[in-house]
């Protein structure tokens, strides 16, 4: 299937000719058309599957398209870190290029004076994340009496990152008679029940579960002792031939220490991370973007819905605790049918986590285990089963 095959007005076709996407993914092909037919939404579907055009073109489409349009916010995306809330705003900009739409957005951590006059000037489509919605609201510079488009985004992110209460606090004040775009990459109860309570007879639209993204990437995973993982990360760098990769921390420190031994190696890297300003990583990430820096070091609060297309490399410096995290953190390669590699390295202190997710994603991550920094003496293992199954390293830990 082609864009030409759907639905979609010529403007709109030519913006994504002019991204180069020639097919729908999956989530677009089935969202757009029951968007734009005025359905309200439910869509089970994660980062990387297309869904910000699945539900951004329709919205585009819906309000170029209409005969009488009044002033205000139309249409609102209520996405929960401001990382995404930017990515969404650029597609919105580049799939609403040749249309007279405008949008903006608007998130905390920065100023709200270039926000609120991007306000005054008049927008049709708002992003936002939850905290700075409320607050501008509630200096009146926001009015949603007119809203008649709601998506929520990346809700059961939402729940994590304790925003909950801001979005039930929202749903009162926008108009009852709405079209409801509510997305969510799983769907615990708490989702499902607010899911409930926001859409009215929802289409339901799921893709791409988390096991099948992971199917795709190549994974590859290295023993190795916690204090030789920089020296690793360098080596494979070189010898692999690896461009440019994101590389994931447990911490804003040892984030910042892997930086620095990049940067004594003369690889061009930055962190970002919790403890940096708003603008220090939007630069680190436009520098990543331009390839001004190879390697992009982050914890996973910060790279939540980081959005670089062709994303070939995944490093877990760190493993994450949580083996959800995992899949998410792999799922930022191999996107939209690309190829990606996720590389892993396991210490003594992380043989629970490694096997965790190995448990969780129902296969066996190839071990590597041709290179110089092998874990060192596990004494609990003999050098004999060292040698016939590398895994047996996992059985006790340190
Ligand atoms: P998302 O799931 O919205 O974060 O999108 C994942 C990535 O896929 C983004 O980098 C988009 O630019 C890209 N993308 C979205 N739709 C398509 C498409 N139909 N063809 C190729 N790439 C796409």
């Amino acid at each position: 299937m082609a864009f030409n095959n759907l639905p979609l007005i010529e403007p709109i076709l030519k913006a994504v000719a002019q991204e180069g996407y020639t097919t729908p993914t999956p989530i677009q092909q089935k969202a757009i058309p029951l968007v734009l037919d005025g359905n309200d939404l439910l869509g089970c579907a994660q980062t990387g599957t297309g869904k910000t055009a699945a539900f951004s073109i329709p919205i585009i489409q819906l309000l170029s398209t209409q005969k009488q349009s009044r002033p205000g916010i139309k249409a609102l995306i209520l996405t929960p870190t401001r990382e995404l809330a930017i990515q969404i705003n650029e597609s919105l900009a580049s799939y609403g290029k040749f249309t007279k739409i405008r949008h903006t957005v608007i998130f905390g951590g920065v100023s709200q004076l270039h926000q609120t006059n991007a306000l005054k000037r008049g927008v049709d489509i708002l992003v936002a994340t939850p905290g700075r919605l409320l607050d501008l609201i509630n200096q009146k510079y926001i009015d949603l009496r007119h809203l008649e488009i709601f998506v929520l985004d990346e809700a059961d992110r939402m729940l994590d990152m304790g925003f909950i209460h801001d979005v039930k606090k929202l749903i009162n004040i926008i108009p009852t008679k709405r079209q409801t775009l509510f997305f969510s990459a799983t769907m615990p109860s708490e989702i499902q029940k607010l899911a409930d309570t926001l859409l009215k007879n929802p289409k339901y639209v799921e893709v791409t579960p988390p096991s099948s993204t992971v199917e795709k990437i190549t994974q590859k995973l290295y023993f190795t002792n916690k204090n030789d993982k920089a020296k690793l990360l360098i080596h494979l760098l070189e010898k692999e031939n690896i461009g440019s990769a994101l590389v994931f921390g447990r911490t804003k420190h040892g984030s910042d220490k892997v930086v620095k031994l990049l940067q004594r190696e003369g690889i061009k890297a930055a962190a970002i991370h919790g403890n940096k300003s708003q603008n220090a990583r939007q630069n680190a990430l436009n520098d990543f973007k331009n390839g001004k820096i190879r390697i992009l070091v982050a914890t996973d609060i910060a790279a939540r819905g980081i959005d670089i297309d062709e994303l070939a490399t995944v490093f877990n410096y760190d493993l994450p605790n949580i083996p959800e995290t995992y899949v998410h953190r792999i799922g930022r390669t191999g996107r939209a049918g690309n190829s990606g590699v996720a590389i892993s390295f396991a210490d003594q202190d992380t043989m629970k986590e490694y096997r965790d997710i190995e448990k969780l994603i129902g296969i066996k991550i190839p071990v590597i285990d041709e290179h110089p920094y092998q874990m060192s003496g596990n004494p609990t293992v003999e050098k004999k089963e060292q040698k016939n199954n590398k895994r047996s390293f996992s059985r006790k830990r340190r």
